[in-house]
């Protein structure tokens, strides 16, 4: 039996609408797992229903190998009978309670040694200067600290989190989301994370778990998930991609890269292929000599957008390469390339797709 916790055929309706429909997952102790989906696909649901906040109308949960929900028997067990820590986007302090007494809280019996482990806490987690302090006088990230030791200092078996992340501006988001993952890495307890962030779910977890419309569509590792996307919904999860449509002809379908072989769908089908935006890369130099792995094809800038960390460009190429550019026979390509660079509109430039950032599916 797994440790950590393990969610069986788990279904669930509000009324007459059906928003999990059987979803079954395992959050290993020691790992970091994330819940990652569209709004609505059901995730804080199969999460409220972890912690015991929903009862289990079908399926069972187990915590540490036991059973603590089950949709036949109608056993629920009560959440502060789970050996489980929770963490909501309000972080929810107690007002009226300091920031050591909100930690202290939860804690049965406040041993010596859980008095350490909080001193330990609050300066690792750099909110100790703060420990008489009322979370009205905190920042959001100072709240999101003191949240996330309350939550594990009655040393729970699993910490559920629900988008911990989200009320936190950009700059300071980065920083708090790295001090949380490492001190959960030192607590080494098993941590289920609900987030509609790719690059949070990339950042942060072990194992990925992409939810759509109440169903579990794949679950790996965030490298699997990433470069072995089982659908074009997955792939485009991570951001905009490039499509290109078409019929599959012997094997193949056309692109402006050349002619993708696509061996799982059969001749006459319709096919699309999916390319990164991040997976084109772009040389000023229009003869520019690219790996040989890579497909190429020349191409004119349309126009540019530097971000700062990145550039987007628009690039004018052949939906047929080596053909020229016509009106009928052209295709914008949305490209992102790291730091800045901002070709002259109309230049000449050599683009290639990375194939590790290609994917083809069935057109359904
Ligand atoms: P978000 O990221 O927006 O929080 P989510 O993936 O966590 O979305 P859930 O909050 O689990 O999704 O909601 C799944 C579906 O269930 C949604 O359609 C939602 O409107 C519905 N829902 C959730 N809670 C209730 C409730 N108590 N009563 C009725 N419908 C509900």
């Amino acid at each position: 039996m797994t440790t950590g916790l393990m969610m069986e055929r788990i279904r669930h309706a509000f009324g007459a609408t059906e928003v999990l429909k059987d979803v079954s997952i395992v959050a290993e102790a020691g790992k970091l797992t994330c819940l990652l989906g569209p709004s609505g696909c059901g995730k804080t649901t199969l999460l409220r229903l972890a912690a015991g906040l929903e009862k289990v109308q079908d399926g069972q949960i187990y915590l540490q190998g036991r059973m603590v929900g089950d949709g036949k028997t109608g056993l629920c067990l009560a959440p502060e009978k789970r050996g489980i820590g929770l963490m909501f986007q309000d972080y929810a302090l107690f007002p009226h309670l300091n920031v050591y007494e909100n930690i202290a809280f939860g804690i049965r019996n406040l041993t010596p040694e859980r008095r350490t482990w909080i001193d330990a806490g609050l300066e690792r987690m750099g909110v100790a200067k703060h420990r008489n302090s009322y979370p009205h006088v905190l920042s959001g990230g100072q709240q999101q600290r003191v949240a996330l030791l309350r939550a594990l200092a009655p040393e729970p078996e699993i910490l559920l989190l629900d988008e911990p992340f989200s009320g936190l501006d950009v700059t300071r988001r980065a920083q708090v989301r790295e001090d949380t993952l490492n001190f959960l890495k030192e607590c080494g307890v098993a941590v289920l994370m609900v987030t509609h962030d790719p690059e949070e779910a990339m950042f942060m977890a072990d194992h990925i778990v992409v939810m759509k419309s109440g169903k579990v569509v794949q679950a790996g590792t965030p490298v699997q998930t990433y470069f072995h996307p089982v659908s074009a919904f997955v792939a485009e999860l991570f951001g905009a991609m490039n499509h290109f449509e078409g019929v599959v002809e012997k094997g193949q379908l056309e692109t402006p890269f050349g002619a993708f072989p696509i061996p799982s769908i059969p001749d006459g089908e319709p096919a699309q292929v999916l390319v990164r935006m991040e997976g084109i890369n772009v040389s000023l130099d229009a003869h520019h000599t690219v790996p040989s792995t890579c497909r190429t094809t020349t191409g004119h800038v349309v126009d540019t957008y530097l971000l700062g960390r990145s550039s987007h460009l628009h690039i004018r190429v052949p939906r047929t390469p080596g053909q020229g550019l016509s009106d009928d026979n052209e295709i914008i390509l949305h490209v992102r390339v790291p730091g800045v660079m901002k070709p002259e509109p109309g230049a000449t430039v050599t683009v290639w797709a990375d194939p590790k950032q290609v994917f083809a599916f069935a057109l359904s």
